[in-house]
């Protein structure tokens, strides 16, 4: 990329658009040598960042519509897990080559996920290199109300939103280069888009925190291992009831109830949360996200990860990089 041209140009035809970087009122966004950001009072910054990496994180040749999408949506899932509302994010984008069609087409994946929440480009970086993505998200909650890992308390509920396992269960389908417009079978293709499109759950996180639920956290490295860094922070233990985990029935009938179970166990990438409730506390109904809220457990003072019918431990299986 000649610096002087092609990479100013780049970044002004793919990242400062209007609809991806909107001028805000306290806000100065793409353009300076830093990004000016001013919070409203009364309100904490939350910030995360993730990078996803070609051939670990996303196979090579992804969609780059598909990889902007989920490379956005799995940084929100942070701040759906701490109950923050979307502000601003930075992007490190790292490209074998600038081309223009793959440019065009991952700036639109970002951007349709960007407007649906409300969220704005206000800078980043773009180097030549491996095909790598390196996203700081940042969210606004009132202070003192973010959710945190260690509040959950003997008694606790656990719960978890929608259907875990799903993303896992699509991993050998993307392994085959398959995406939802290019799978045939319908649970396939439904398995693919929770890979590829995980919803996060902003909403809930947001409704939680308002609510008063005593811990949460979002679903990467899959439930147990997750669940156990609430366990591990809050220095409590859980009971689980194994029959209670939902799968989804596309999962279920794609490899069967009990592979399914241990998909919803150990596999990541669903962006799902898992949260505690206090036990005296009843769970209202009404839940403004369009997923299903399962009870799977209850915390315990034992310190361990047990299931709650037999009493035997479970094992704390999490993907780790290293
Ligand atoms: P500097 O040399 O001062 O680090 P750059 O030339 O890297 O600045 O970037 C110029 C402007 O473009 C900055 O405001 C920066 O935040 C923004 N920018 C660079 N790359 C990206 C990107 N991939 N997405 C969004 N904004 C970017
Ligand atoms: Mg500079």
């Amino acid at each position: 990329m000649n610096r002087a041209t092609g990479e100013f140009e780049l970044i002004h035809r793919y990242f400062n658009r209007a609809e991806l970087a909107p001028r805000l009122p306290g806000l100065t966004g793409i353009g300076d040598d830093c990004a000016l950001l001013e919070l409203p009072p009364g309100m904490q910054l939350a910030q995360s960042m993730d990078t996803l990496v070609e051939g670990v994180h996303f196979p090579k040749g992804c969609d780059p519509n598909l990889l902007a999408y989920r490379a956005l949506a799995v940084n929100l899932s942070d701040l759906a897990a701490m109950g923050a509302t979307p502000h601003s994010f930075t992007l490190g984008l790292t490209l074998p080559e600038a081309n223009p069609d793959w440019l065009q087409s991952f700036s639109d994946g970002l951007t349709q996920l960007a407007r649906k929440v409300g969220i704005a480009l206000i800078g980043g970086d773009t180097t030549r290199g491996p095909l790598t993505l390196t996203l700081q998200v940042q969210g606004l909650v009132a202070r003192g109300q973010a959710l945190r890992r260690c509040g959950a308390r003997v008694g606790d509920r656990i719960y978890v939103s929608g259907h875990p396992g799903d993303a896992s269960g699509a991993l050998a389908f993307v392994l085959q280069g398959l995406q939802p417009d290019t799978a045939q079978n319908p649970d396939i293709r439904y398995l693919l888009e929770r890979y590829y499109r995980p919803s996060p759950r902003l909403a809930l996180g947001r409704w939680l925190s308002q609510q008063g639920a005593s811990a949460a956290l979002d679903i990467s490295d899959g439930l147990l291992g997750d669940l156990n860094h609430i366990l591990h922070a809050s220095g409590v233990g859980a009971a689980l009831d194994l029959d209670a985990i939902p799968c989804s029935e596309a999962l279920t009938r794609v490899y069967g109830a009990e592979p399914a179970r241990n998909h919803a166990l150990k596999g990541g990438d669903d962006y799902e949360l898992c949260f505690t409730w206090p036990e005296n506390k009843p769970m209202p109904n009404a839940v403004p996200e369009d997923c299903p809220l399962t009870c799977i457990g209850q915390i315990t003072d034992s310190g361990k990860l047990t299931d709650r019918t037999t009493g035997t431990l479970l094992p704390l299986e999490a993907f780790t990089h290293f």
